[in-house]
């Protein structure tokens, strides 16, 4: 089966959470931002995005992303 790694583009980030909200609603039926496999940093004006090691890698957040700032990657793929 084809692994998939997320790629991510800090810049194009809006902070709208939308990600969050879909990762939280899609495992825990709840829109918790703390509870989100992705987090967002935001010190000052550098955003900065990372997953938890929980992270299924499953691309729901990426399609609930409507401003390319995430990109599901197959890996390998340059
Ligand atoms: S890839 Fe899936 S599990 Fe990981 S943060 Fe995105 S929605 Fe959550
Ligand atoms: S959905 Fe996309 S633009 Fe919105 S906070 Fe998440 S990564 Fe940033």
């Amino acid at each position: 089966m084809k692994e998939y790694t997320i790629q991510v583009n800090e810049s194009c980030c809006t902070l709208c959470r939308r990600c969050q909200l879909g990762c939280s609603n899609a495992y825990l039926r709840e829109f918790n931002l703390d509870k989100a496999n992705i987090k967002i940093e935001v010190t000052g004006l550098a955003v900065r995005i990372h997953f938890t090691d929980e992270c299924r890698k499953c691309g729901i957040c990426v399609d609930h992303c409507l401003y390319g700032a995430l990109e599901m990657m197959a890996q390998g793929a340059a």
